[in-house]
């Protein structure tokens, strides 16, 4: 899989021909600006992101039979990849870039508050680059049932109480905190839980506007409170993961269906007791 010649430009051809199976990075970022030549590409002042509409016009997504990508947004993959674990470099790209918000998380115990996709991506993730232990958080069984047999080496239901949670708190028992569930009381739990000196990362989509945020914790516990924003770079490094296979992403796939099948793939994808990803095919 030989890398693109300039990264950055929107407009490098690397070895591509006609009939070459891909990657789309969704990101499609300037090259110019000062985001982008700082090496902060996913923060770029004139990004456009398939599927986004945070900019006017709004860029269409990938639910189609065919679109337009520029050759910059193209990896190459092997023949032997299955598409499907391509399609699933978006999300591990958003989870690797999250783990390196983090620093440094070698040894390190991790704590991660929300097991929808993105949780389980982000805690293969981390253990990737060498995370100690594992405790995923979550107020539903079936995702953290799924949670344990990827790989976490504990789990917590918040459901039945957040004692056990407490605890561990107290004891000092996680360095870094990843917030994924998108919600105040997350947010609440991670700066809570996570030990004094120690890194809190929102990854998930929070509300709109002002919440209530034990704030206070984050000075006198001096947190290192971190925001992480889709990815950069880390894109091409999901694509090798997937295809070296040293990230088993297929794991997360618990349904296929077809385009035509898509209101129904939709409200599966809803279903969090019954699915984690859905994926979408062309036939
Ligand atoms: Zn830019």
């Amino acid at each position: 899989m030989p890398p693109l010649s300039n990264p950055l430009s929107p407009h490098s051809v690397a070895g591509l021909s006609p009939g070459d199976r891909v990657a789309v990075n969704p990101s499609r970022w300037c090259g110019v600006c000062a985001w982008c030549r700082e090496g902060r590409e996913n923060l770029c002042e004139n990004i456009y992101f398939m599927g986004s509409a945070s900019k006017t016009p709004h860029m269409q997504g990938g639910f189609a039979s065919s679109f337009d990508a520029v050759p910059a947004q193209c990896l190459r993959i092997p023949d032997t990849l299955p598409f499907e674990a391509a399609a699933l470099a978006e999300p591990l790209a958003v989870c690797l870039h999250a783990v390196a918000r983090a620093g440094d998380v070698t040894g390190r115990r991790v704590v991660l508050f929300g097991a929808g996709p993105i949780g389980l991506l982000t805690m293969l993730a981390a253990r990737r680059k060498g995370a100690a232990e594992l405790t995923m958080v979550d107020i539903a069984a079936a995702p953290l049932a799924f949670a344990r047999n990827l790989g976490a080496d504990r789990v917590i239901d918040l459901s039945g109480g957040d004692d056990e949670l407490r605890a561990l708190a107290a004891s000092g028992a996680f360095d870094v905190a990843f917030e994924i569930s998108g919600t105040p009381a997350g947010l609440a739990s991670a700066i809570a839980s996570v030990r004094r000196g120690g890194t809190v990362v929102q990854v998930g989509n929070l509300p709109g506007g002002a919440i209530p945020t034990p704030s206070n914790a984050v000075m006198a516990k001096e947190i290192d409170l971190k925001g992480t924003f889709r990815f950069g770079q880390e894109f091409a490094e999901a694509v090798q993961l997937i295809a070296t296979g040293d990230v088993d992403v297929l794991k997360l796939v618990t349904a296929r269906r077809t385009l035509e099948e898509a209101p129904e793939a939709f409200r599966l994808a809803l279903d969090r007791s019954q699915s984690v990803k859905v994926v979408l095919t062309a036939g």
